[in-house]
């Protein structure tokens, strides 16, 4: 029984390599996704560049103390 295994990147589906299969992280060191040699590109293509290359990146989620409720 033959599994395959595809990865979906901007409808596109790629068919993964499991054996290729390694993970990626962002520039803090930060876990993103796993990923094989066929979609890397693609998938890595869906991050925005300074993720990949910038530590010190600005982060989209608003970090705010004036939202919790308790403060
Ligand atoms: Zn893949």
């Amino acid at each position: 029984m033959q599994i395959e295994i595809f990865c979906v990147v901007k409808n596109v589906a790629y068919e993964c390599e499991p054996s290729s299969y390694s993970s990626e992280h962002d520039a803090r060191g930060i876990y993103l996704t796993r990923v094989c040699d066929r979609c890397r590109e693609a998938k890595l293509s869906t991050y925005r560049p300074e993720v990949l290359t910038n530590p010190r990146y600005q982060v989209d989620e608003l970090i705010d103390g004036d939202d919790f409720p308790w403060s």
